[in-house]
C-alpha cells in the first residue's frame, strides 16, 4: 500500500514537472496550429493518464476550466491554476501563480525551445 502510494506520487511529480516545464517554453505567440496541439495534448493526456482515479478527476476539472492556449502566459497560468485545484483536492499547499516565471527550466540551454537539438 505505501509502495503504491510512493509510485503515485513520483508519478505525480513527474507528470506535473513535463506540464509545467512544456508550457514555460510554449510559444509567446503561438499560432492555430499550435493551439490546437496543446489542447489536444492536454486532452489526450487527461485520458491517458496512468493513475485512473487521477484522470477522472482531471477530466472533470479540464470539463470545469478548459485549457487556456492562447499564450505561453495563458497556458503557464491555467496550469498552474488547474494543479492548484489538484492541491486543494489533495489538502496540499497552493503555489503561488506570480512566481511560475522561472521556476521551470528544461535545461535545454537555448532560449526559445526552437534549437539546440
Ligand atoms: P506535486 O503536486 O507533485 O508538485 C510537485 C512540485 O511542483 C511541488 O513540489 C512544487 O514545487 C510545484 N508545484 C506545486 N503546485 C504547483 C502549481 N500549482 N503550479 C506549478 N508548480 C507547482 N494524486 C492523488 O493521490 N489523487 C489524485 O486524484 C491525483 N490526481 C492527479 C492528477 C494529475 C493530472 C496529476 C499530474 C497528478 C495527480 N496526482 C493525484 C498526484 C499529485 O498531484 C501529486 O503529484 C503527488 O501527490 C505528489 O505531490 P507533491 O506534494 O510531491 O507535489
Amino acid at each position: 500500500k505505501l509502495g503504491n502510494e510512493t509510485l503515485k506520487k513520483e508519478l505525480g511529480r513527474a507528470s506535473w514537472r513535463l506540464m509545467h516545464t512544456m508550457m514555460a517554453r510554449f510559444p509567446e505567440k503561438p499560432t492555430p496550429d499550435d493551439s490546437l496541439a496543446l489542447q489536444t495534448y492536454i486532452k489526450l493526456f487527461a485520458r491517458l493518464y496512468p493513475c485512473g482515479e487521477c484522470a477522472a478527476h482531471f477530466q472533470t476539472l479540464l470539463e470545469k476550466y478548459p485549457p487556456q492556449t492562447s499564450s505561453r502566459n495563458a497556458a503557464a497560468g491555467w496550469a498552474c491554476f488547474v494543479h492548484n485545484e489538484v492541491n486543494t483536492r489533495l489538502k496540499k499547499e497552493l503555489f503561488d501563480c506570480n512566481k511560475i516565471g522561472d521556476f521551470y527550466d528544461c535545461g535545454c540551454g537555448d532560449g526559445d525551445g526552437k534549437g539546440g537539438h
